[in-house]
This record gives C-alpha cells, sequence and structure tokens, in this order.
C-alpha cells in the first residue's frame, strides 16, 4: 500500500524545515507520495518537486489557504495545483496581504500583558518575511521562558479570548476554491475535527464548500484523535467525499504527527488521489 502524506509545512511558511529538508525527510519516512502545503504560500513547491523527483518520491503541488468562513478560519488544503496559476499567484499574495500588520498588533497586546518585544522576537523565527503567523510568536514565547510549549502558547494566548488574538479577515471560501480549482487542483478539508463550529454550522459549511466545489476532507491527519478518523471517514462517505491523508507536520519535536507515520485510510472511502497515477 503507498504511504501518502498530503499535508505539511517548511520555513516557507511556519514549518521548521526547509523544503529540502523536508523532502528528504519525507523519503526516509518511506513516504511514497508527497505534497507540502505551506500557508497561502507556493514558493517552496518548485524545490519540493525538484528534490523529490531526485528521490524517486511522487510529488504533488501542494498549498494550506486561510479562509474566513462565518467568522471562524478554515484551512483548504489545494492539491494537485499548478502553482504558477496566475489567479493562485496573485489570491495567495492578496491572502498574505496583512499578516504583517495583524503581527504588529499581536506584539502590542502582548506587551500590554507584560510580554515586550514579541513581534521582533517573532521576526527571529520566521523563514519567510512574507509569512509571519502565529507559530512564530509561539516559538518566542516558549524559548523565552513565557510559556512550558507551543500548545500551551495556543492554551493561554494569541487565540479567541486570549491576549495577542487579533481577529483578522483571509480569503473567502468561494475564492480559495476557486484559485485551487482554477490551478488545475483539487479542494480539500484540512483537519475538519480542529474547528469550533456546532453540527449544524459544520452541515452548513460543508454544503456550501461542495457548493463551490469542494471534492474532498481530510480524515488521517495529526490533528485528529482515533474517534475522530472514525468520525470523519462517517462524514467523507455522507457527502460523497474523497478523502485524503496528511501528518501536518511542522518539525522534529514540535509535531505530534511524523512524516508518513499516520494509520492508513480506512476502507471504504476513496482516495483523494484514486485517478492520480
Ligand atoms: P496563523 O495562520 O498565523 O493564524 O497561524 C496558524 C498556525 O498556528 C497553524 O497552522 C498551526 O501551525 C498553529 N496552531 C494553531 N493552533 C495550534 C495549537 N493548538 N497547537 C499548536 N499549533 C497551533
Ligand atoms: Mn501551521
Ligand atoms: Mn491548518
Ligand atoms: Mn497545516
Amino acid at each position: 500500500m503507498l504511504n501518502v502524506d498530503l499535508h505539511c509545512h517548511s520555513t516557507v511558511s511556519d514549518g521548521l524545515l526547509t523544503p529540502t529538508e523536508i523532502a528528504n525527510r519525507a523519503h526516509q519516512r518511506s513516504v511514497d507520495v508527497w505534497a507540502l502545503t505551506d500557508h497561502d504560500e507556493i514558493s517552496g513547491v518548485a524545490v519540493a518537486r525538484e528534490v523529490a523527483k531526485s528521490l524517486g518520491m511522487q510529488h504533488v503541488g501542494g498549498v494550506e489557504i486561510s479562509v474566513t468562513w462565518a467568522k471562524k478560519t478554515i484551512h483548504i488544503v489545494g492539491l494537485q495545483i499548478d502553482e504558477t496559476s496566475p489567479g493562485l499567484v496573485q489570491g495567495l499574495y492578496d491572502t498574505r496581504h496583512g499578516r504583517e500588520k495583524r503581527a504588529m498588533q499581536i506584539g502590542a497586546m502582548l506587551a500590554e500583558v507584560g510580554i515586550p518585544d514579541a513581534f521582533q522576537g517573532a521576526l527571529r523565527y520566521v523563514g519567510n518575511p512574507d509569512l509571519i503567523s502565529r507559530t512564530h510568536f509561539a516559538r518566542y514565547l516558549v524559548e523565552d521562558g513565557f510559556c512550558s510549549d507551543v500548545s500551551d502558547v495556543f492554551k493561554n494566548y494569541l487565540v479567541e479570548g486570549k491576549p495577542g488574538y487579533v481577529e483578522h479577515r483571509w480569503s473567502t471560501l468561494q475564492n480559495a476554491v476557486q484559485w485551487i480549482n482554477g490551478a488545475g487542483g483539487v479542494a480539500v478539508v484540512a483537519h475538519p475535527g480542529r474547528y469550533d463550529l456546532t453540527q449544524l454550522e459544520m452541515a452548513a459549511f460543508l454544503d456550501e464548500f461542495k457548493q463551490h466545489g469542494g471534492v474532498g476532507i481530510e480524515v488521517i491527519t495529526g490533528s485528529h484523535t482515533p474517534d475522530q478518523f472514525i468520525e470523519y471517514a462517517k462524514v467523507a462517505q455522507q457527502y460523497g467525499f474523497l478523502a485524503s491523508r496528511g501528518s501536518d507536520f511542522h518539525g522534529p519535536g514540535e509535531s505530534r504527527t511524523e512524516l508518513g507515520a499516520l494509520p492508513p485510510l480506512p476502507p471504504n472511502l476513496t482516495p483523494v488521489w484514486h485517478d492520480w497515477f
């Protein structure tokens, strides 16, 4: 059975390894089919493809787009994309815009609760000046002793109702799906179990996603518990969605889940890669 891992991050967004390093690591961990899916960025994809090819590993063009739907942040993964598609390139450029201003606001809010210089601090961890994320703040807060680890940060800071939370408008759901489809790709809901949506809201969201041309959801992801593997396998069947598998690996020591190490997709699902090879 193919070892497929279609979700991870490099230094081009908020991962700890470069695209080259992560390609090598995926290969070492016996991944056969691999996608790099940086947040709102495709500038690592060409290198990822080249290195994957040199290793004899099947590469899939990928991206993870930040979306605001009903005031909630949702992530949509695009797979099999042509990363040179002008609509996608422009859309992602627009989506990244505003991250720096948001980061300065996060820094100012943290200063109010006694954490000085967090913007400068977060910048130390940024690999791509175009893509400063909450993860970079989290690393700073851990390194400088304000929190014990990254998940401690996301319990006490940077999230709704806590210091350092800044509301932000990302792409619309419709635009994200259209950019992906316009680039020849397929749109997949990232880690559906992670969103703070009621059952009704989730159903409305999935209906809308499908109407706009979305075709898949992640079932096996590093963000799901084993119970959620089963829950979202059922959702995939109910909605007729293709199923995806991805670790959401961000780096050694930081991610719960290693590249290629998750269980396989449950039976009776159609893998999102079913017609790719
Ligand atoms: P941003 O796009 O700047 O809002 O940052 C989102 C990123 O923060 C996600 O992609 C994760 O890498 C990270 N993140 C969010 N929530 C958590 C959490 N509870 N634990 C660890 N990392 C998280
Ligand atoms: Mn991330
Ligand atoms: Mn995500
Ligand atoms: Mn991710």
